[in-house]
């Protein structure tokens, strides 16, 4: 230690070192992680970091990393530990009251962008918007247009109504309500990625830190996904296009509840992972 450095204080060298190594057993990503949290806490950005190895964590940033590096040990998403998730061209804010965007969701925006030419003032509706990834992304490919964002959780919303804000997205709206409650008027495109996974699925304790309300129907997995296959057509102008997100193994189950509700070219994409991700269908004649 360099004599100008207070007692305990550490190098940034020292405490990337020392939170990787703490965080191999918990993370997938140790090093990665361990980046994030320093950065934060100095405000700085990666790159700017490791430009910085020898500068000292004084005692109070050494003591909030120790509680960031307790809570990540603790299966706490990083993202809610640094407030904030990138996702497609957005930086969002993220709270426990929603779902970390995933990257397994730009599927979905992507098809919705396909979907809706860039010219047109076409009427978006995303149901369930959590922390309004889907649809503030919508929003910043077509600026033309007119994006409605609902949830049922009053907390959600005021989150996705606060990153529309801070990404400067105008043609978004907000509405309270579960699924078709808060919807009006007709849409060309319906877009949802409803809490899919069954009440009893193995995956559901390691994401215990996230809104169980966004993760499980507390059925089968695919109640919210039925409720909102049958009720789109009615909120879908002629020739409108329903996609919705599913798990990795209800590609088929989806597909059918599609067909059964009368939909016409029902189709589904895959994710970056090659995992079944979503799935479309149009309604109007064939
Ligand atoms: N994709 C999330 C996961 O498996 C689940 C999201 C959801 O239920 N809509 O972790």
């Amino acid at each position: 230690m360099s004599a100008t450095a207070t007692a305990g204080a550490i190098t940034v060298a020292a405490a990337l070192a020392a939170g990787s190594r703490r965080l191999q057993s918990c993370s997938d990503s140790p090093r990665l992680d361990a980046e994030l949290l320093i950065a934060g806490l100095l405000q700085l950005s990666r790159s700017q970091l490791s430009a910085r190895a020898d500068r000292m964590l004084d005692e109070v940033q050494q003591s909030t990393l120790e509680a960031q590096l307790a809570r990540r040990e603790q299966g706490e998403p990083i993202a809610y530990l640094l407030g904030s998730q990138g996702f497609w061209t957005l930086e969002l804010r993220v709270t426990p009251d929603v779902l970390v965007p995933r990257p397994d969701t730009e599927t979905l925006v992507e098809w919705a962008c396909e979907r809706i030419a860039a010219d047109i003032e076409a009427d978006v509706a995303d149901l369930g918007t959590g922390s309004g990834a889907i649809a503030l992304a919508i929003a910043r490919e077509r600026p033309r247009a007119r994006v409605l964002a609902t949830d049922a959780s009053v907390a959600a919303l005021a989150v996705a109504q606060d990153n529309a804000s801070r990404n400067a997205l105008g043609n978004v709206r907000f509405a309270q309500g579960d699924w078709f409650a808060a919807v009006d008027g007709g849409f060309d495109l319906i877009v949802s990625n409803p809490p899919y996974i069954a009440v009893g699925d193995p995956h559901l304790p390691a994401l215990r830190h996230e809104p169980l309300s966004a993760l499980t129907d507390g059925a089968d997995g695919l109640r919210c996904l039925r409720t909102i296959i049958d009720g789109a057509p009615a909120h879908l102008k002629a020739d409108g296009w329903l996609l919705v997100e599913h798990g990795y193994d209800q590609g088929e189950a989806v597909r059918e509840l599609f067909e059964r509700a009368g939909y016409a070219q029902v189709q589904t994409r895959r994710d970056l992972g090659q995992n079944e991700r979503a799935t479309g269908g149009r309604w109007g004649a064939p």
